[in-house]
């Protein structure tokens, strides 16, 4: 394997650690601790494994967790009541609502129902809107968790030639907000997007956001590229093993041969979610104390 790993898992203890610290200075001076409220709506069962991480990560981390666990057929202004009292709690410094919704409600309703200054997922339209336009804000936890690999790795930015594979609200749109504002030059393909490979083979900087298992090859890539894969896909198990197979949309065989650079799947960008989630509840409970935040996080 040719290509540099660039070990997420490792980044995002060190960021866990960081933002533990500044949590046990924030309870100190503001008198409480920090707050992060999660809410799942419905057993959706990746979902509830990924509420329960949220949940003792922020322990570990020295906050306080809310959880909030409401049945699938719940009304959805039942869960609307909940959000506007979590808006109004004072020990709630950040909202999380999990996704996706059971059908009968209106995602986009109650993401709105969520105050800018808790939406620590960077999903409302106020966070998205201050991030298209350059101003501070909530950014997705996902996209600031690849931005900080990326920048960890190659440090200024500025000049390369990123592809952004992916135009979702949660990942790929704020990924290439994220990759333009340190003035990169930016593609977004999607799924109609002609002649992915060759734009693929321009890019200094390519971040797969797909859902699709290994489809990035190696021979797609410029050599040196670093490549940040945010897919997480689950194979069945290889001959002769017992457990699913967890791939990212990056065949990272190939591709580790070609890139100068690379995440893995697992241990890559997952673990980056979580710490970003926790560093924006931090920034969050700073901001609602009005308290300065000793270190950059
Ligand atoms: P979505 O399904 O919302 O978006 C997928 C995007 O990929 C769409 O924009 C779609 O295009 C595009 N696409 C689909 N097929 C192709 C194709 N053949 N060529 C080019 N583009 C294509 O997914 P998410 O953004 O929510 O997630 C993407 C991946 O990242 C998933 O594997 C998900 O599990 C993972 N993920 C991982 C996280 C983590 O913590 N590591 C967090 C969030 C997501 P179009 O818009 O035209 O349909």
């Amino acid at each position: 394997m040719a290509a540099k790993l660039i070990d997420g898992k490792a980044f995002a203890s060190r960021l866990r650690a960081r933002v533990g610290e500044a949590a046990r200075r924030f309870e100190a001076a503001a008198g409480r601790p920090a707050g992060l409220a999660v809410v799942l709506v419905g057993a959706d069962p990746a979902s509830e494994v990924y509420v329960g991480a949220k949940g003792k990560a922020t322990r570990e981390a020295g906050m306080a967790s809310f959880e909030h666990r409401l049945p699938a057929e719940t009304p959805e202004g039942e869960l609307l009541a909940l959000i506007e009292r979590l808006n109004a709690d004072p020990a709630v410094d950040g909202i999380l609502v999990q996704l996706p919704l059971p059908k009968h409600m209106d995602e986009a309703a109650v993401i709105a129902a969520i105050d800018p200054g808790k939406d620590v997922d960077g999903f409302t339209t106020e966070s998205a809107g201050r991030l298209a336009t350059g101003l501070a804000g909530f950014v997705p936890c996902t996209p600031l968790g690849c931005l900080m690999l990326l920048k960890d790795h190659l440090g200024d930015l500025s000049g390369f030639d990123a592809v952004v594979i992916g135009r979702s609200n949660i990942v790929g749109k704020p990924m290439a907000q994220l990759l333009l504002a340190e003035s990169c030059t930016v593609t977004v393909a999607h799924s109609r997007t002609r002649d992915l490979q060759s734009l693929v083979r321009r890019a200094d900087i390519v971040v797969a956001a797909v859902g699709r298992a290994e489809m990035v090859k190696g021979d797609w890539l410029k050599p040196g590229a670093t490549v940040i894969d945010v897919g997480i896909n689950r194979l069945p198990p290889a001959d002769g093993e017992a457990k699913a197979r967890l791939v990212g949309d990056v065949d990272f065989a190939s591709a580790s041969e070609a890139a100068g650079a690379i995440t893995p799947v697992p241990g890559g960008v997952g673990p980056m979610t979580i710490a970003v989630l926790l560093r924006n509840a931090l920034v969050a409970a700073h901001i609602h104390a009005g308290l300065r935040l000793e270190e950059e996080l």
